[in-house]
């Protein structure tokens, strides 16, 4: 058996317990011992079997023997039975779906039972069923004196693991410890090395392992969780620098625009730019000029004018021409993961550069477009995408705006000078890869520059990406480990704060006749429906349209029968979201209900009230995202977040979005209050729950950065840590399956 053993191939599986796996993520045999407890259960009592009580929950030491497996004949349930006797008494085991625990186990064996005693409905006797059993080679001696008194057992804490419907704690447990006891540990390079393990006193992978599922005692298991927490940071941190390395070894286009040329296109806008964006804007035309690729990330909340500093640095791109030509200009690719956002921001972009000879695609899956017109210099045009393809290829289309359809290999650009990924992280790493790298590999050479390069290509373009996902700092420098940052942490002045009220349930059809109120003032609503977490996406999908459907037709019956509401899911085709949007936008829909899951991140100034249902259930910052929605108008704007549970602590955390100044504030509050297992770090970021607690400590997370570079500046190519750069490989791999 080796670390990355199917799952199936080491247990037994009912399709049952095979699902309940899947959900939890546990496919390899190395994923089911990263499958760690989130708890530890008390101590139980050692009790003998005469003092057995039904419902007792107790320890047992003592032999075993009978043992057989057997289907349950109700129900075709494969079982394992067994009996224990320790001189007091004998007791019957039984075990369901984990009929392989017979076979672990010899008959004679001394073991030491757990688990609840129930007792046989018809004959009365006891048993135990389920029981957690391990082999031990001595009865400790306290559970001696239990046969006066009942001595509590320290064999070890008792691991308490996520569960899912078919796989028990308790299921779990078992094959965690069969596991590590066929010495596959044996096998396997520690992957944090041995110095800096010392110089943390971590423990190391296999003691870690061995204490987190069933730790002598509590500061055990705590070490464990640092440990883990580390390694996880580390390697991240790992990966994203050595790609950042590779990265700054690129050649780019060295862009030569300063302020001066700048400000002929700012002066343009109806307003000034605010302190945050000027220095963006001045942060981004400095990379231009060094002649490396920048790799920035640019976080802002909503509304707070991301687009014009975009904008504006494509402007010093596209006024730029490429070397050693006296005509045609550097290229520009905008990716937007919607294409309701991309025809939108195409529509900015067309009433920006307007007045320059440019010409501007879009590019969807559903057509193509092109400003400016041949027939109407002021207008964008429909074309085919072999025809669009072709000026982008000639290097006549100086902005190319776009959805996924981007990244298709038929896309070849001339000069691809500059990406702009907008709400990146609604793409993949790899997709944001692959407009990066695969475009750079179809840009021609530079004019009279011989590309010596071992690569293909000559020229990386300058990448940035855009978000209004306001994570923590620790969070940034671990996940963006690869991307400078750069904070718009200002909002454009003049605008009124937000009125939030936090709902309790009874307090619901007051807010609803404030909603009417404005509704007949000519104003619209959204209304968004909670968010339901399902491992499988196309599930997931069906719920969370279900729940808004549904929510749509009682708004419409129960409540507000005079307004015209719309409904906007995942299910939905991307053409009827457009129309749905359209729509919206028209006035023809008075209430939008919308998942949570769909973005709805276009500009409706008119849409002044959000309602947030299931407040509960989501992230402080993501409740700010979703209100940020109605942030787009001068008009006083309400966000009203409801929720079903009247609970202090909920209600408490709730206010902090009254107080908060910006998203970031919130986001560390997130992840300073939040609950293990909450917000799960694994589904939004790909980092684990374990992780997630890590990124509390701010020190932890700067050593382990401080660690990473120390690593990649004595052997920048990890050359001499192999096991590591397979590491990377399978994780890359299983990042792309997903
Ligand atoms: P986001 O950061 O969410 O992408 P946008 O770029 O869409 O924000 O900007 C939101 C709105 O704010 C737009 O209507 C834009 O014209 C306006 N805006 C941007 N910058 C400023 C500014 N400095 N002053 C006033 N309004 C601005
Ligand atoms: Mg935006």
């Amino acid at each position: 058996m080796t670390l990355d053993a199917q799952i199936e191939t080491v247990f037994r599986l009912s399709p049952s317990q095979r699902k309940a796996l899947y959900k939890l993520r546990v496919t390899t045999v190395e994923d089911l011992l990263y499958h760690f407890p989130t708890r530890y259960g008390d101590a139980v009592l050692v009790k003998t079997i005469a003092t057995l009580q039904k419902g007792d929950s107790a320890a047992v030491y003592g032999t075993i023997g009978k043992l057989k497996t057997s289907k349950a004949f109700f129900k075709k349930i494969p079982m394992a039975e067994g009996v224990l006797d320790d001189g007091t008494g004998k007791i019957k085991i039984i075990w369901f779906n984990q009929p392989y625990l017979a076979k672990m186990i010899a008959d004679g064996a001394l073991v030491r039972a757990e688990g609840k005693v129930s007792e046989r409905r018809k004959s009365g006797a006891l048993y135990f069923s389920n029981p957690k059993i391990e082999r031990v080679n001595s009865v400790p001696e306290h559970s001696d004196q239990s046969l006066f008194g009942n001595g509590v057992d320290s064999h070890h804490l008792y691991p308490v693991y996520p569960e899912s419907r078919g796989v028990t704690s308790n299921w779990l447990y078992h094959a965690v410890q069969k596991i590590l006891k066929t010495g596959v540990l044996e096998t396997r390079t520690d992957p944090i090395p041995q110095d800096i393990l010392a110089k943390y006193h971590l423990p190391s992978l296999k003691t870690a392992l061995i204490w987190i599922h069933a730790p002598q005692k509590e500061s055990d298991a705590v070490a464990a969780r640092k440990r883990f927490a580390f390694e996880e940071v580390f390697l991240i941190q790992l990966e994203k620098q050595k790609e950042r390395r590779l990265w700054q070894k690129e050649k780019s286009f060295t862009i030569e625009k300063g302020e001066e040329h700048i400000a002929h296109f700012t002066k343009r806008f109806p307003f000034s730019f605010t302190n945050a964006q000027n220095r963006a804007i001045s942060g981004i035309l400095e990379d231009f000029r060094k002649g490396l690729p920048m790799a920035r990330l640019l976080e802002g909340d909503v509304g707070s004018g991301k687009t014009a500093v975009a904008a504006t640095t494509a402007y010093a791109v596209v006024t730029s021409r490429p070397k050693g030509q006296s005509y045609g200009t550097l290229q520009v690719a905008y990716m937007c993961p919607t294409e309701i956002l991309a025809k939108q921001q195409f529509e900015n972009f067309i009433s920006f550069f307007s007045h320059l000879p440019i010409n501007i695609g879009l590019i969807t899956s559903s057509g193509c477009r092109k400003f400016a017109s041949k027939m109407n210099p002021h207008e964008a045009t429909d074309m085919s995408r072999a025809q669009l393809l072709k000026w982008v290829t000639d290097g006549e289309i100086s902005i190319l705006v776009g959805t996924h359809s981007l990244i298709q290999k038929s896309v070849k650009f001339k000069h691809l000078a500059y990406v702009i990924i907008d709400e990146q992280h609604r793409f993949g790493v790899a997709q944001r890869k692959a407009l990066v790298r695969g475009q750079a590999r179809t840009n021609a050479p530079q004019g009279g520059e011989r590309v010596s390069h071992p690569r293909e290509f000559a020229c990386c373009p300058h990448l940035l990406s855009m978000t209004a996902t306001p994570i923590p700092r620790t969070l940034s420098l671990t996940i963006y480990g690869d991307l400078d940052l750069t904070l718009l942490d200002e909002l454009p002045p003049g605008r009124k704060p937000i009125i939030t009220e936090i709902v309790p349930p009874e307090a619901r059809s007051a807010i609803y006749e404030k909603i009417r109120k404005e509704l007949h003032a000519g104003r619209q609503t959204y209304v968004i429906t909670p968010r339901i977490d399902e491992p499988d996406p196309a599930k997931e999908f069906a719920m969370q349209a279900k729940s808004a459907k549904a929510e749509a037709a009682r708004l419409k019956k129960d409540v507000f029968p005079e307004y015209r509401v719309g409904v906007m899911h995942g299910k939905l085709k991307d053409g009827e979201k457009e129309d749905v949007m359209e729509d919206f936008k028209d006035g023809k829909i008075n209430i939008l209900v919308s998942t949570s899951v769909v973005e709805v991140g276009v500009n409706v100034e008119n849409a002044t009230v959000i309602v947030i249902e299931g407040a509960e259930r989501f992230g402080l910052a993501q409740l700010h995202q979703l209100r940020g929605r109605v942030l787009r108008s001068t008009r006083q704007a309400y966000c009203f977040v409801f929720t079903e549970s009247g609970g202090k602590d909920v209600l408490e955390r709730l206010r902090a979005l009254q107080e908060a100044k910006n998203g970031f504030e919130l986001a560390e509050y997130d992840l300073k209050f939040r609950g293990a297992g909450e917000l799960s770090g694994a589904v939004q970021w790909g980092v684990s729950d374990i992780a997630m607690e890590a990124l509390k400590n701010l020190k932890m997370v700067e050593a382990a950065r401080f660690e990473a570079g120390r690593l990649l500046e004595e052997d920048e190519t990890l050359a001499g840590y192999p096991f590591l750069l397979t590491y990377f490989s399978l994780r890359g791999k299983k990042i792309h399956f997903e």
